[in-house]
């Protein structure tokens, strides 16, 4: 029976398992599990992001689909994946001050509530203020539980006898996609333990800290371009401390420290599409820092171009880089 193949146990092979199983067609998983950028994915969901406080791409198109995806996929699954929580942006001197007010009409929908003053957190003297919209995946359960659950749900009507290929960062640097433009990006971050802190929100000030229950904590995310090997390294670590100890004075114990390559085409737009020249091959990539806000709308989008030749919006076609072939 015809099948669509997918080559990547990543967060992109399985949104595209959990879109094509809505739809009810059969498809197989190809690859290693346990490996690659979404081992080390903190889950992260930011509406504005950056020195410069941007508003991410598309939010408006992308988060409303996101949020409707892990409501149903965890019902699926019977567990809460997505949890929705405020980012409190922590000013970092009186220019960011100053940037917030130039920009706070374009931020009006993302904006909660606007402190002069933070009392409560570590460096609070310039305020802040909290993006709506924000929230964390738990990334490494989400794609376990889902694999697992695809293992046991046995298979849907035939479908199309396509290859996928959501290879992430390997993808990208080998292979029949190998012709897109990249700029990966390492990234390593911490997890840590600190007793007796209760901090429940998210603080983002240069990096984030990301509380995920039981006095425990995401600390990151470091970006490197040279050194693109999947180790995390001492000077990875140096850097997340020191990140950590921007938020917090209290004693914390590290529990882990990982690594991966964040599979960048063009910052983190998603490309998906079929092989220019191949065209039984097709490519979900480029998910950059921020799979887990764009990668569920993305998959959606290439499941309908494969079972209904729907067009993918523009900005996500792969097609848009043939004459790098
Ligand atoms: C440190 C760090 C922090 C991050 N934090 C966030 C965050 O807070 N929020 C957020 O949204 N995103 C975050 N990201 C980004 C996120 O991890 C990526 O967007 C996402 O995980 C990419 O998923 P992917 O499936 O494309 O790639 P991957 O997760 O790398 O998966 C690709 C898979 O394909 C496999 N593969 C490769 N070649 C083959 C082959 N030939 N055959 C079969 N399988 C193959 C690999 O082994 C791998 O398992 C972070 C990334 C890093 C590194």
């Amino acid at each position: 029976m015809d099948v669509v193949t997918i080559h990547g146990c990543g967060l992109a092979g399985i949104f595209l398992g959990w879109r094509l199983w809505q739809r009810g067609i059969s498809f197989r998983h190809l690859g290693e599990r346990g490996v690659g950028a979404s081992q080390a994915a903190a889950g992260l969901i930011n509406p504005v992001t950056g020195k410069g406080m941007n508003v991410s791409w598309r939010i408006d198109e992308f988060l409303e689909e996101m949020r409707e995806f892990y409501l149903d996929t965890g019902a699926m699954l019977g567990k809460r994946y997505l949890h929705e929580q405020p980012v409190l942006r922590i000013f970092v001197d009186a220019k960011e001050v100053r940037k917030f007010e130039q920009k706070k009409t374009e931020l009006e929908p993302w904006l909660g509530d606007v402190y002069p003053v933070l009392t409560d957190v570590k460096g609070g003297e310039f305020g802040g203020v909290e993006w709506l919209g924000g929230g964390w995946v738990d990334v490494r359960s989400f794609v376990h539980d889902s694999l697992q659950f695809f293992a046991q749900e046995g298979i849907g009507a035939p479908g199309p006898a396509v290859d996928v290929f959501c290879e992430g960062s390997q993808g990208l640097l080998s292979g029949d996609f190998s012709y897109l433009p990249n700029r990966l990006a390492k990234g390593e971050i911490l997890e840590v333990e600190v007793p007796g802190w209760g901090e429940q929100r998210i603080l983002n000030r240069r990096g984030w800290c990301i509380p995920i229950g039981k006095n425990r904590y995401r600390v990151g995310a470091t970006y490197e371009w040279e050194d693109l090997s999947s180790e995390p390294t001492p000077a990875g670590r140096a850097k997340l401390e020191q990140l950590m100890s921007e938020f917090t004075d209290l004693p914390y114990q590290v529990l882990g420290h990982v690594a991966g390559i964040r599979p960048i085409v063009r910052n983190s737009e998603p490309v998906i599409g079929p092989h220019p020249i191949e065209a039984q091959k097709y490519i979900f990539n480029g998910l950059g820092s921020k799979g887990c806000l764009y990668g569920p709308r993305a998959a959606g989008q290439l499941v309908s171009l494969l079972l209904d030749g729907q067009l993918v919006d523009e900005g996500l076609r792969v097609e848009d880089f043939s004459e790098k072939l």
